[in-house]
């Protein structure tokens, strides 16, 4: 969700809520050249990897995005289910902090 606030020239303030969808962050996207854009420019896989290394690389890249804002809020209103959106983890529609690695926890990871 995008959030607009109009200042009026008499003090009066109007706040919008816009929804962002898929297809409006493709058009902003398509008006940005390739190359500014880290999950056109590098391999898309690491935005949906299965590793916490490479999802937090991800992440990192996103950080440079001129459209992140509008892709993390339309991720955020789409729910989306699964990768890295905005410079941010989606599992299951929200957003975690990170990726953990596949099997069990380490024993010594678990405080006493
Ligand atoms: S912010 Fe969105 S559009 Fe930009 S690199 Fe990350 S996933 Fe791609």
């Amino acid at each position: 969700m995008t959030i607009s606030e109009l200042v009026r020239t008499d003090g009066t303030a109007e706040v919008t809520f816009q929804e962002v969808t898929l297809g409006q962050l493709h058009d902003e996207a398509d008006r940005v050249d390739d190359d500014l854009l880290p999950c056109r420019a590098n391999n898309p896989e690491l935005w949906f990897a299965e590793s916490p290394h490479d999802v937090e690389f991800a992440k990192a890249l996103c950080l440079d995005c001129p459209v992140r804002s509008m892709c993390l809020d339309g991720a955020l209103e789409r729910r989306e289910p699964w990768g890295v959106w905005g410079g941010q983890l989606f599992l299951q529609g929200v957003v975690i902090p990170r990726k953990r690695p596949r099997g069990r926890p380490r024993k010594n990871d678990v405080a006493a």
